[in-house]
């Protein structure tokens, strides 16, 4: 059933059906033309013959008896009539002249030939007859003063035009079904041939699976049909990794950060239910409970949140924002923090700048930025914050006087749960989803973030918001 239904087998057969229609073609062409040029012969040579025994010279010798006949025509015309029949009539159709060997065998003369050379004209029929050939012959009139007076009736035995035609017909019947047997074959062959790399293609492809999903499809020719689809597949199976990866190693990430505040939640209340004996020694553990469970309350918000945004699925609020603004607000919230380690925290004042956006999502990006900043910028630091312009966009920049990030670690920087410093546990370093916010707030609000970073003298979160129409005054 598999094999009716492969390619292999239809394209032969499309193959074999259209071939075999052009030989039939093909061979009915050449049978007819022969057919026509080898009745063609044969009836010039009749018209030749009559016309000669029409002729007035024979006039007399017309009503002669049969094989007086025969010698006179064959004087008259030569020996090419002593295999025709040659059979004369009056203007009733009734013979009263033939050649001898007209005796076992007659040359009909149906009525409407006879009109037919009333009027002048002559004409050919082939007749079949006890002999293993058909006879053609000609009906061809003899005119005198307008008017039929004879008709003269020449035939012959179709025996070579028959031969050669039956042979054609023999050699088409063999040759073609041998040839179409053959050209089976090679379709096969060829087909097989075009579609070997299609089954190579299956075969890999079959062998991929999600253990092995590194592997690739080898391309032989790069810019054929078959080629370019490995490339295609090969491609598509590189997506697939990635978003298999990325889907691997997130919930790698996820368990991880999940599993310490459950150990910790898991600890503490054990050591509650053993131990905890007076309400205050118990409210302290409730207390850190709760700690950890609002840290991981956090995360999972945070997920949602990334989620959604990946979705495009955020619901946005936006109204006018002026940046100045917004920034300063961040920064007394971020003051306490910053002054813990003696970082200053730098915001000069700057033009007013309005962009279109949701205030609680601003607020995070930025928050964020700065909490970072501090977080990584060692004691005596400084935090700078800037709000600049370029065309069409507002441009939010903080700078400190950290570590600076690797050059490595730099397309990293924003993905989920990813941090520089992998020693970094969850006190001293944050959930990881932080700057993943930060990119997917910005481009939700039709914006983007860039960073630049000298390891080792700090580094700059740039982010890029689309400035309202209506509040630019620069
Ligand atoms: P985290 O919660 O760990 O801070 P983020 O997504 O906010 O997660 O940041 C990812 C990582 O980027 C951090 O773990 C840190 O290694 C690095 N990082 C972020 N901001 C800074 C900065 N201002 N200076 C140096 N490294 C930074």
């Amino acid at each position: 059933m598999f094999f009716f239904r492969s390619i292999r087998f239809r394209l032969t057969l499309w193959y074999l059906v259209t071939l075999a229609l052009i030989l039939l073609l093909f061979s009915t062409f050449i049978y007819l033309t022969i057919s026509k040029r080898l009745y063609a012969e044969v009836d010039r040579e009749l018209l030749a013959i009559a016309e000669a025994v029409a002729s007035p010279t024979l006039e007399p010798f017309r009503r002669s008896a049969p094989t007086v006949l025969d010698q006179i025509l064959e004087d008259f015309i030569g020996p090419s009539v002593a295999d025709k029949f040659v059979q004369i009539a009056d203007a009733s159709g009734k013979v009263f002249s033939s050649s001898t060997n007209l005796q076992n065998i007659s040359l009909p003369l149906d009525k409407t030939s006879l009109i037919i050379s009333g009027i002048g004209n002559s004409t050919y029929h082939t007749h079949s007859n006890s002999l293993r050939y058909p006879i053609r012959s000609i009906t061809m009139p003899i005119m005198e003063n307008g008017r039929m007076v004879q008709v003269v009736q020449v035939g012959m035995l179709l025996d070579y035009t028959s031969d050669i035609l039956e042979k054609l017909l023999v050699i088409f019947a063999v040759s073609i079904p041998l040839a179409l047997i053959m050209l089976w074959y090679a379709g096969w062959f060829l087909a097989g041939r075009a579609l070997k790399p299609v089954e190579l293609i299956t075969t890999s492809a079959r062998k991929i699976s999600a253990e092995n999903l590194g592997h690739r499809l080898e391309i032989i020719n790069p810019s054929d049909e078959i080629g370019r689809l490995a490339k295609t597949f090969n491609l598509t199976l590189d997506r697939l990794e990635n978003a298999f990866n990325r889907t691997r190693q997130f919930s790698m990430d996820v368990s991880h950060e999940l599993r310490t505040p459950l150990t910790i939640l898991r600890g503490e209340t054990e050591v509650g239910l053993r131990w905890g004996g007076d309400a205050d020694e118990l409210k302290k553990i409730l207390r850190s409970n709760m700690e950890e469970i609002n840290r991981m309350s956090d995360i999972i918000g945070d997920l949602l949140e990334l989620s959604r945004a990946e979705e495009g699925k955020l619901v946005l609020d936006p109204v006018p924002v002026e940046l100045h603004e917004l920034l300063q607000d961040i920064c007394t919230k971020a003051a306490p923090d910053a002054r813990e380690k003696r970082i200053i925290l730098d915001l000069p004042n700057a033009a007013s700048l309005h962009v279109a956006g949701d205030p609680a999502r601003l607020q995070q990006i930025f928050l964020n930025l700065i909490d970072n900043a501090i977080k990584y910028t060692p004691c005596d630091g400084k935090v700078s914050l800037a709000v600049d312009s370029e065309p069409g966009w507002a441009k939010v920049s903080v700078t400190d006087t950290g570590p600076g990030i690797p050059e490595a670690d730099l397309p990293h920087i924003f993905e989920q749960f990813y941090r520089v410093d992998k020693a970094r546990n969850r006190n001293d370093g944050g959930s990881g989803l932080g700057l993943s916010m930060v990119r997917a707030f910005s481009e939700a609000h039709g914006g983007r973030v860039e960073i630049f970073s000298l390891p080792g003298s700090g580094c700059t979160f740039t982010v890029f918001l689309p400035l309202s129409h209506s509040g630019t005054n620069l």
